[in-house]
């Protein structure tokens, strides 16, 4: 999932520290920027391959570490609403909290100063230098939360 307008587009972040990238790996590239939603490997090679059919999932896979790498996407469980897939979006300036509704799948985002101002207090007091922080909440959503609904017996997909 991508916040349109928050950081230099992905490709153009990759240029500009020279690396070149293949048709394949542009194409995955531009499925997880323009995702609207949170992609697992699995959905974004599908995606990925109606751009360019000649995709494997080894290029996906390398792809998402290259990225990863560079810290400019980041790996989400979305606590395991979907058993163990991981999910890979965009990272942002400021770092989302995922709140998992555990009875309708919904995948709600959240920032807060607070949780900027956290990491700022753990690298000052201790001087821990995060490269990488995931804070996933799980519980119910607004909507859901005393619908009295018991948790689904078939785990619906997150968003
Ligand atoms: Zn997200
Ligand atoms: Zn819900």
């Amino acid at each position: 999932m991508s916040a349109a307008g928050e950081q230099r587009a992905l490709l153009e972040e990759l240029a500009s520290r020279g690396i070149r990238l293949t048709k394949q790996r542009r194409a995955v590239i531009e499925v997880i920027e323009e995702s609207k939603q949170h992609l697992d490997a699995a959905s974004l090679l599908a995606l990925a391959r109606k751009r360019e059919p000649s995709l494997n999932r080894a290029t996906v896979y390398r792809t998402i570490e290259l990225l990863k790498g560079l810290r400019l996407v980041d790996e989400l469980d979305l606590m395991h609403l979907d058993g163990e897939k991981h999910y890979y979006e965009v990272r942002s300036p400021h770092d989302r909290v995922h709140l998992a509704c555990f009875r309708c799948g919904r995948v709600e985002e959240f920032t807060s100063s607070l949780f900027e101002r956290l990491k700022a207090e753990i690298t000052t007091l201790i001087g821990f230098e995060i490269r990488v922080v995931r804070l996933e909440v799980g519980g119910h959503c607004q909507t859901c939360a005393g619908s009295g609904a018991s948790e689904p017996a078939e785990k619906p997909k997150p968003q």
